[in-house]
């Protein structure tokens, strides 16, 4: 049996495995590279397999960084099954076509600087057509379902605790001596809001696992919460904007449900609080259908008749206009728009109003990826280019990670400690020091490196 790993080593996005075994090439997630522009132009080049030659896929979440690259398989020739959680496939119906439209969008634009200089034009990576014709290779599944996928491969789906639907993948490959390999997704924090904990299992042979934190440690969850009341409060009294970039799935949802328990608390003032992406009022409606993922805190909620993604003063702005009248409102308010690096969406147009003014406060709430244009602010760059206008930076910069989906490295620790004989660790979804980290923790591992191959 042989491991390869096409993506997410030493970085944190583009996660792709192949398990390969029995003449049989499994691929465990087909994500989208992002970040730096020599790390997104590898969504360009061709797969480095051919998409004909693979006979299933695992997804683990809909996450671009994890799905991203679906459509590409589709339209160079894949055409067996995407085994992921029923949820998953409902956030990745959305995820896929948002993101193809991003892809038709910015093809345009970059075909148009292309002819200018009288350069080749590209193709877009996918179409909405291709995003939408892959979704009939999608199997939804529960938890804990065991699936007889071949007659050598048996697989699992977890709970990773991550964002709604997303899983570890506990595949057995029943060779003459039978073996088990877990791929961890990305694990979630316990005790976040709305989902389960990551599911703690027993026995492995093979982990491949995230490092995303594998060297840090977030802020306690009772803390967070007082900095995101202190923080409103402050924009309260100075009449300015908090601007809360926000991944669509999960942080955002996580965010309204915090945002609903402190305020009927009555812990923040009367602020108009806003969620300014359509792709997260789209997610939200998709929570709001499954509530069989749902920790017992979010049940109780439901049974005593509150819905947690409603409450006074919440907005959601799905129309453009009422986006861009949020621009010319002078009282105080909360915007969480997207996306959560700031690499599009509405939270661009939002930055490049505000951000100039010392009464905004930028608030990060989950991971920066190196080359983004979040990470780049968060840093405490001066000036930033946005849609090739050069911005001063005058806001506020708060950042905690403790609101991320992602495990810190004790929670990694915590979920690896489950095993009870100490499986062989292969290290992905990292920077280099985070991976690095996690070894030493771990106490061994491998880290694994852009294309490697290792033998099982
Ligand atoms: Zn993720």
């Amino acid at each position: 049996m042989k491991l390869k790993f096409f993506g997410a080593a030493g970085i944190v996005t583009g996660s792709c495995h192949m398990l390969k075994f029995n003449n049989k090439k499994i691929l465990v997630d087909c994500g989208m590279f992002q970040g730096r522009k020599q790390t997104s132009m590898l969504n360009y080049e061709p797969f480095k397999f051919d998409p004909k030659e693979i006979d299933a896929v695992f997804l683990t979440h809909a996450h671009i960084d994890h799905s991203g690259l679906i459509p590409k398989l589709y339209k160079h020739g894949y055409r067996n099954k995407i085994y992921c959680t029923a949820a998953t496939k409902d956030l990745c119906r959305i995820m896929l076509e948002d993101s193809a439209g991003i892809q038709e969008f910015e093809n345009k634009w970059d075909n148009k600087r292309l002819k200018k200089q009288g350069k080749p034009l590209r193709q877009p990576l996918y179409s909405v057509a291709d995003a939408k014709k892959c979704m009939k290779l999608f199997k939804g599944i529960q938890y804990n379902e065991l699936i007889k996928v071949f007659d050598d491969l048996e697989v699992v789906f977890r709970d990773a605790g991550h964002i709604m639907g997303s899983a570890i993948v506990e595949a057995f490959v029943l060779e003459d001596k039978p073996k088990k390999i877990i791929f961890s997704g990305d694990l979630g924090q316990w005790n976040a809001p709305i989902i389960d904990d990551p599911t703690c299992l027993k026995t492995a042979d093979f982990v491949v696992c995230e490092s995303t934190y594998g060297g840090r440690t977030h802020e306690p969850m009772k803390k967070r919460d007082q900095i995101l009341i202190d923080l409103i409060k402050t924009t309260y009294k100075n009449g300015g904007k908090l601007l809360i970039p926000s991944f669509a799935i999960e942080r955002t949802q996580e965010l309204i449900y915090t945002l609903n328990r402190i305020a009927e608390k009555n812990l923040i003032p009367k602020i108009p609080i806003f969620v300014d992406s359509p792709l997260a009022i789209k997610a939200t409606k998709i929570f709001q259908q499954h509530t069989e993922n749902y920790d017992d805190e979010a049940v109780n909620l439901l049974a005593e008749g509150d819905n947690p993604f409603e409450f006074p003063n919440l907005t959601y702005t799905l129309k453009t206009e009422e986006s861009k009248a949020l621009n010319e409102m002078a009282e105080p308010a909360v915007i969480i728009a997207s996306s959560g690096m700031c690499t599009g969406g509405r939270i661009k147009h939002h930055l490049k109003n505000h951000m100039g003014k010392p009464n905004t406060t930028i608030f990060f709430i989950g991971f920066q990826a190196q080359g983004t244009l979040g990470r780049r602010i968060r840093d405490g760059t001066k000036f930033v280019k946005i849609y090739g206008k050069s911005y001063k930076i005058n806001a506020k910069i708060v950042d905690v990670e403790g609101f991320s989906s992602h495990a810190d490295q004790p929670q990694l620790m915590k979920w690896l400690n489950c095993f009870q004989t100490k499986p062989k660790l292969f290290i992905v979804h990292g920077e280099p020091d985070e991976q690095a980290a996690l070894k030493k923790a771990y106490k061994s591992g491998h880290i694994a490196k852009l294309w490697e191959e290792v033998e099982l």
